[in-house]
């Protein structure tokens, strides 16, 4: 292979991996807080519990995007709680119709 073509390639692929990460970043940034339509987590004057609430998928806490489960900062319960779907429990992503949940405030699965 040719030193030329070389540089070539190495181009394509910083081009790539660019190209990637703007991706990632449009991902992380497309949920919005219910309340007040911000990007960001934390303290929000328009919300009735005082934090934004993020209309997010069961892959994230709608309260701070993190996709773990368990004790959260940001939320008014204290608890990550992700956004409802595929049948999972939003405080901790157990696949279920009930019983104990030992992540949720009060102490029960919810779908
Ligand atoms: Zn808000
Ligand atoms: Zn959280
Ligand atoms: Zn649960």
């Amino acid at each position: 292979m040719s030193k030329k073509s070389l540089k070539k390639m190495a181009k394509v692929a910083g081009f790539m991996l660019l190209l990637m990460a703007t991706c990632v970043a449009i991902a992380a940034a497309t949920t919005k807080c219910r309340y007040c339509g911000y990007t960001s987590y934390g303290s929000c004057s328009n919300s009735p519990h005082g934090k934004h609430e993020h209309v997010d998928t069961s892959e994230r806490c709608e309260f701070c995007g993190y996709t773990s489960y368990g004790n959260c900062s940001y939320s008014p319960s204290g608890k990550h709680r992700h956004g409802h779907g595929d049948g999972k429990c939003i405080w901790c992503g157990y696949k279920t119709t009930g019983g104990n949940c030992s992540y949720s405030p009060h102490g029960k699965h919810e779908l």
